[in-house]
């Protein structure tokens, strides 16, 4: 019997951990295979924490923070797709010859066409089109992963390996309303919230997307402490005073406790907003061919 599958697709070695560190937990947890794919080393993040990485370069030092965080997951399969960071919107790196924002899309959905094929998911899930937040690796992630699910469906595709249809594929999104109530939450406990100490609405947030879009939520709350485990093994990108990780625990089971994604490829099972993304995939949907 075909065990169901997850494929996430990120950019940057913490990312995993973020967006879909509950989904994750929650699929290995639940006897289900999740593979992880990050598209870079992580090489343009800074040392936010100032830790002594010793005598590793910082890509090195990433690359064990990763495994500690997949490790916090349960998550025990992991491929890098081999590109280089891109750095922030404007950065000189975006320009670096192996940069994944610079990449030649087809070449890049051509490898990850070969994963999807390798690992058979029946869910697939990446960034949406606007990055979450707007970095060009996100951007690209998503379209990379669009390209390369069709791709790996395509017998006429150049792809190692036999074609395979995915069944369902979504992207992670945070929602508006979720996001300026965190924000409210970070203010009112006196802590800094990323959008500043306005009032701001919900409407005027540099990101979010429309609650009403959103198609499925996932209820992480059982997830978080091995969420939070995987966040902290980010030691280099994710400082012990970041809100993500001091936020109090009140603000935490609202805010942090659920992932919420949008399904953009194949059919819902029944009422939307969906709390599973495995809903309506059994193992006889685990069809080997696609045509
Ligand atoms: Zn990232």
């Amino acid at each position: 019997m075909t065990v169901p599958t997850l494929l996430c697709v990120h950019p940057h070695p913490d990312d995993e951990s973020i967006a879909c560190g509950g989904l994750l937990a929650s699929t290995v947890a639940a006897g289900r295979r999740a593979v992880v794919v990050t598209c870079t080393g992580g090489e343009e993040g800074e040392n936010l924490a100032g830790i002594d990485l010793g005598a590793d370069d910082l890509v090195t030092h990433r690359r064990r923070e990763l495994a500690d965080a997949l490790a916090a997951l349960g998550v025990t399969e992991h491929e890098y797709l081999g590109y280089r960071d891109s750095g922030m919107v404007g950065s000189p790196t975006n320009h670096h010859p192996d940069s994944f924002h610079g990449a030649d899309i087809e070449e890049a959905a051509g490898r990850l066409a070969a994963v999807v094929r390798r690992v058979r998911p029946h869910v697939v899930v990446s960034d949406d089109a606007t990055g979450t937040y707007g970095h060009p690796d996100h951007v690209k992630a998503h379209h990379v992963t669009v390209r390369a699910v069709a791709l790996a469906a395509d017998p006429r595709a150049d792809v190692p390996g036999e074609p395979w249809r995915v069944v369902k594929r979504y992207v992670n999104v945070i929602g508006r309303s979720r996001l300026a109530a965190m924000h409210h939450a970070l203010i009112d406990a006196g802590l800094a919230s990323p959008f500043g100490d306005d009032d701001v609405a919900a409407a005027d947030l540099p990101f979010g997307v429309d609650d009403a879009s959103i198609t499925a939520h996932l209820d992480i709350a059982d997830w978080l402490p091995r969420k939070r485990a995987a966040m902290a093994a980010h030691r280099s990108q994710i400082g012990e005073d970041s809100f993500f990780l001091n936020v109090p625990p009140a603000i935490a089971s609202t805010a942090f406790a659920v992932e919420q994604f949008v399904l953009e490829d194949g059919a819902a099972a029944g009422d939307l907003p969906e709390t599973d993304l495995f809903a309506g995939i059994t193992a006889a949907e685990a069809h080997p061919a696609a045509g």
